[in-house]
């Protein structure tokens, strides 16, 4: 008279549709994909490949049903295919998809993140890597200075600049993170670990002339969720006003997630500092390419037509992008945000409540209403606080708590060093399936052994 749980009894999926797509996908793209991290290289397995989503869920081509904790790396906060949003884009597209000339939509657009953030002014863009990269093209151009400070695990894009890896510790000229990338165009580039402002106070010492900006996640969100210890961002704003070098707070990921007026909402509106330069992207966008930099009015004066600083763009401020922007960020309410936060607070005690049951080592930590479960030592890293700290992690044991997820119809992001993202339309079922996989994945985790996994 055994009860069969309908975990126990679910059969494996098929995943017949996605291996064909996947296939084909390798015959005319490289790894399959057309963004690395979508091809689960860091979990191994063949990526699903989606058909279709409604609020909190995913529909792969074989039919499977997911509840989405991506929620497309963060744009989709009122949920997929939301139907105001979809509506709207409807009526826009009738109306013509792109005109090269100035349109109401994303003078609209401007006006919104002008009214929810700091900047004075802002110019829109078609991706977050366009965004950083202007901001970083017109910080040089405004100081007249080269050198560029980051930090360590802080993700902003493609920008050659940027994309560069440091020596432990020290403050190290970058080399390039990547082949592709010459030498000379991270050689302006200093990486320091992120939340250590002894760090940056060492390099303004030393190399304060010619510092043109330094650049920071608002919260670390693409090393999984590690937010700037209390004073940090305002440390990084005040010694750049200091030294005479711009402070670009990239929100491109929290910007209008974690609340409102993003991030800075959280620490800059209560601490009473501002960024000169500002980056946005996915929320604004609605699900659609937009991003947008902006900033100070007399450095935003320097940018083309007004100022010496060129930047361009064929779709920038596209009409239908502007269109979803716009219509999500009207409907992102207090009341959405209050949502956000709850059902991340939700999640985030389910995760460690059946990660301590089954005994795996971890610290569950949040940036505003992003999360993500670190699978290190909490004896040894009681708070990740930099990448050094999330490169401490038990891969082996996050790969197979990823897959004993998907399994059961959870779609986490498919890397160790992501935060999870929800939705203001992840309701009590949505949570519910959440909670009934997670049992089984963290004793999945538990059972994982280094060279056992695939
Ligand atoms: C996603 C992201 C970017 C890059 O945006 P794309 O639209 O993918 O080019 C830049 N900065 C941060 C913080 C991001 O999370």
């Amino acid at each position: 008279m055994a009860a069969v749980t309908s975990l126990d009894a679910s059969p494996a999926q098929n995943t017949s549709a996605s291996t064909d797509l996947f296939a084909r996908a390798l015959k005319v793209t490289p790894g399959g994909v057309n963004s690395p991290v979508r091809a689960f290289r860091a979990v191994g397995g063949t990526p699903r490949f989606m058909a279709r989503a409604a609020g909190p869920y995913l529909y792969d081509v074989d039919g499977n049903e997911y509840v989405d904790l991506v929620c497309s790396w963060g744009p989709m906060i009122l949920g997929h295919a939301h139907p105001a949003v979809v509506e709207a884009v409807q009526r826009a597209v009738t109306a013509g998809t792109s005109y090269g000339t100035p349109c109401v939509p994303e003078v609209e657009l401007g006006v919104e993140i002008v009214d929810r953030t700091p900047v004075d002014q802002v110019r829109l863009v078609s991706s977050g890597t366009e965004a950083t990269m202007s901001a970083i093209r017109l910080a040089r151009g405004f100081t007249g200075r080269e050198l560029v400070v980051k930090f360590a695990g802080c993700y902003h894009g493609h920008v050659d600049s940027l994309l560069a890896s440091a020596g432990s510790g020290v403050a190290t000229f970058a080399l390039p993170g990547t082949p592709g990338v010459p030498i000379g165009s991270t050689a302006d580039t200093i990486v320091l670990p992120y939340n250590d402002e002894a760090a940056v106070r060492e390099t303004f010492t030393s190399h304060g002339d010619r510092i043109a900006c330094v650049i920071t996640e608002a919260a670390a969100g693409n090393m999984g969720a590690v937010a700037p210890v209390e004073g940090f961002n305002a440390a990084l704003s005040s010694l750049c006003r200091e030294h005479g070098a711009l402070f670009v707070s990239d929100e491109v990921m929290t910007g209008f997630r974690v609340g409102r007026r993003g991030y800075w909402g959280l620490d800059g509106a209560v601490e009473g500092w501002v960024p000169d330069l500002m980056t946005f992207g996915k929320v604004m966008g609605g699900g659609f390419p937009a991003a947008a930099f902006g900033g100070r009015r007399d450095v935003m004066a320097y940018l083309a037509p007004e100022g010496p600083v060129y930047q361009a763009g064929t779709l920038s401020g596209n009409p239908i992008a502007a269109t979803a922007g716009l219509t999500t960020l009207r409907l992102a309410t207090d009341e959405v945000y209050a949502r956000l936060d709850q059902v991340a607070a939700t999640v985030m005690g389910l995760v460690h409540e059946a990660l301590s049951a089954a005994g795996v080592p971890h610290v569950v930590q949040a940036a505003g209403n992003l999360f993500s479960a670190f699978f290190v030592d909490p004896g040894e890293v009681p708070v990740v606080r930099s990448f050094a700290d999330a490169n401490r992690q038990q891969l082996h044991q996050f790969r197979a708590f990823f897959h004993a997820m998907l399994e059961a119809g959870v779609y986490l992001p498919p890397s160790a060093f992501e935060a999870w993202f929800v939705s203001a339309s992840h309701d009590d079922r949505a949570v519910d399936v959440i909670a009934s996989a997670l049992p089984k994945a963290a004793a999945a985790a538990a059972a994982a052994r280094p060279e056992g996994t695939g």
